[in-house]
């Protein structure tokens, strides 16, 4: 697969100069057409991982929405591995699980009761004993060799040129990646898109031994997969103003928040914001947002 390297956009209006402070936007939504942001550094070992252990199948879990099975699906058309894709919900097909079927995804759906037990060693088992072929990614890829493949999002960044790195959470396994490959002079904030994201904190120390980081819970908009009026309106201006898309359930959120906090000076002046732009605007198609 080809991806390109992705830029550097800088973006000014009146708030970033009466604050005076400077954002860059690392544009990981122009890493492919395809497998756009954070998915294919959280892919990319586990399907290294997967054809190791000679695996038949990739199986992972996801909502309908969900930006990981999408880039999954395309990933294993490429490689020519099978994937299985187990869906939150009863979900009538969207854009967005079109394309995981086009490319060769077989799709389960479960009951929301049952896919909360995703992460337990019963259900698991039962899921393995059910396609004993398969070599099973969790939910937003989020595991070692998913948050190791985060830690390569800043190469080639000249990180001591940052004083602040903003990144959205979902499982935060960007954010640990992030983290682990900064350097003491960056702070690392992480804003979360889940309204009970505080459990996040505990699991990310397991997950990092650095301590430059700090989780904002105040920009959930109600939840994972909420919106409000004020947050599309607040998308479609960025859109106007900077030319870039962004997506409704993680970065019009963090950007946000980013701005909202430079309107109340949480930054001092002269500070210097990287924001990882992960991707994801395939999932607007699907909400009809676009
Ligand atoms: C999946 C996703 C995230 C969340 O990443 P985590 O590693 O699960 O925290 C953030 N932004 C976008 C655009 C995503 O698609």
């Amino acid at each position: 697969m080809h991806f390109l390297t992705p830029s550097l956009t800088s973006i000014i209006d009146d708030r970033t100069l009466q604050h005076q402070v400077q954002i860059d936007i690392l544009r990981l939504d122009q890493l492919h057409p395809q497998i756009s942001g954070n998915k294919w550094f959280k892919l990319k070992y586990n399907l290294d991982e997967s054809i190791n252990l000679n695996a038949k199948e990739i199986l992972s879990f996801g909502g309908a929405y969900s930006n990981h099975l999408h880039a999954l699906a395309f990933a294993g058309k490429e490689y020519g591995i099978k994937t299985i894709g187990i869906i939150r919900g009863n979900e009538v097909l969207n854009d967005t699980l079109n394309d995981c079927k086009n490319w060769g995804m077989e799709l389960h759906f479960i009951s929301r009761e049952n896919y909360r037990h995703k992460t337990d060693e019963e259900f698991l088992q039962s899921i393995q004993s059910e396609f004993p072929n398969a070599y099973i990614i969790p939910e937003g890829g989020n595991n070692a060799l998913g948050r190791k493949g985060c830690e390569e999002i800043l190469s080639g960044i000249d990180l001591s040129s940052y004083s602040h790195i903003c990144c959205a959470i979902g499982t935060g396994a960007t954010f640990s990646g992030i983290i682990n490959s900064s350097i003491p002079s960056n702070h690392i904030l992480g804003f979360s898109s889940l309204k009970n994201g505080l459990y996040l904190e505990d699991e990310i120390r397991n997950w990092t031994h650095h301590t430059n980081w700090f989780m904002i819970h105040d920009y959930h908009f109600g939840g994972f997969g909420k919106r409000t009026n004020e947050l599309i309106q607040f998308m479609n201006e960025f859109n106007q103003l900077f030319n870039i898309d962004l997506d409704i359930v993680y970065t019009s959120k963090m950007l946000f928040g980013v701005f909202d906090l430079i309107v109340k000076n949480y930054f001092n002046t002269n500070s210097k914001i990287l924001v990882i732009h992960s991707g994801g605007v395939q999932g607007n198609c699907s909400l009809s947002l676009k």
